[in-house]
């Protein structure tokens, strides 16, 4: 199976999808690279999951990627996740947050929230399980780790792991589904894929010494430009945005921490 028929990892067009049609395609088009990957992929091919992910589309185009048959959105900001929810509330429709969190925002979270991909503080883990206590509800959680060692990277360190999904035992309000990851944003896929290899030897590694504590152990890796990667190296779910719904004005670093080139010492 040859790989020279795909496009390099960023230098993708992404075009807007602004039709129900367009969105069946796009959607098409990233399934049948999902089911590509799997058969490459090392281990067993398993069922991987596409969570799209809709940060900074219009309601408007939601409705339409909805009318092609998507029923879950990924978003990265509360803020614009509780908008959208209130306003999407006629559809049939679930929210998973899959950025970084502040105790402020738990209680948003909590009230209509179905996944959280981004949880790398007990902090955190302390102030959902309280608002979900309260709303009567559970959330399912997946544990983020920095697997490119990028200190400004959000995540805990792989060395902290286990201790970490230990703690996360006394939030009874919290599932812990897996793992979660953003790799190296980089062009090198090696080195991306080394990211996604070391989030799932961690996964492997927890089911050996706490299986209890990973639950279905699941692995959120890949994006847009990796996400093909990701699966080769056993993503069980691919957060994918610009190539189902066009690409973002939005620059990256408004959603996560600017990345620096590797060596440069942190400032003091
Ligand atoms: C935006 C985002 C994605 C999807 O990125 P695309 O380039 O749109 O595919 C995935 N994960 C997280 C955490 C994001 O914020």
């Amino acid at each position: 199976m040859s790989n020279s028929n795909q496009p390099t990892a960023g230098t993708e067009p992404y075009p807007t999808a602004r039709t129900v049609e367009d969105f069946v395609r796009t959607i098409a088009a990233v399934r049948a690279r999902i089911a590509a990957a799997s058969e490459r992929s090392s281990g067993a091919p398993s069922a991987v999951r596409l969570l799209p992910v809709s940060k900074t589309v219009s309601e408007d185009r939601i409705r339409l990627a909805v009318r092609a048959g998507l029923h879950e959105f990924g978003e990265n900001k509360v803020q614009e996740a509780t908008r959208k929810h209130r306003a999407l509330a006629d559809l049939d429709v679930s929210w998973s947050i899959i950025g970084h969190l502040q105790t402020n925002k738990a209680r948003d979270v909590a009230a209509y929230a179905t996944e959280f991909h981004a949880l790398d503080s007990l902090r955190v883990a302390g102030a959902l399980d309280r608002r979900l206590d309260v709303a009567g509800r559970e959330l399912d959680v997946f544990v983020q780790v920095n697997t490119s060692a990028e200190p400004q990277k959000y995540g805990i360190h792989p060395d902290e792991l286990p201790a970490f999904l230990a703690a996360l035992r006394d939030y009874s309000s919290l599932r812990v589904r897996g793992l979660m990851t953003l790799a190296l944003f980089t062009s090198d896929t090696e080195r991306v894929r080394t990211c996604f290899a070391l989030l799932r030897t961690l996964r492997d590694r927890m089911r050996s010494i706490g299986p209890d504590l990973i639950g279905p152990g699941d692995l959120s890796m890949g994006m847009s430009g990796d996400y093909e990667t990701a699966i080769e190296e056993g993503a069980t779910i691919v957060r994918v945005g610009q190539a189902i719904f066009g690409a973002r004005a939005t620059p990256d670093s408004f959603y996560w921490p600017d990345a620096t080139p590797s060596g440069t010492p942190a400032s003091s």
